[in-house]
């Protein structure tokens, strides 16, 4: 856990808003469809989360597999 003493207005936009990810923001989601998948943790509380390339594929995938849940047969 690194802290900067620096404070660049737009740094913590850069970075994933998922729990323990760092990687660089791919896109940004509605906060409300990723609460609703409990396999991703976001921080902050914006209507918006940015999620990197990683985290927007798990993202899509689980957001399909809500809708195709019959073909997972689970
Ligand atoms: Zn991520």
């Amino acid at each position: 856990m690194k802290r900067r003493e620096i404070n660049f207005s737009n740094t913590s936009d850069d970075s994933c808003n998922t729990v323990g990810c760092n990687n660089p923001v791919k896109r940004s989601v509605s906060r409300k469809k990723v609460d609703a998948i409990t396999s991703l943790n976001v921080e902050g509380t914006g209507r918006k989360v940015s999620l990197c390339q990683a985290c927007y594929r798990l993202f899509k995938k689980y957001t399909k597999k809500d809708r195709a849940m019959e073909s997972f047969g689970r």
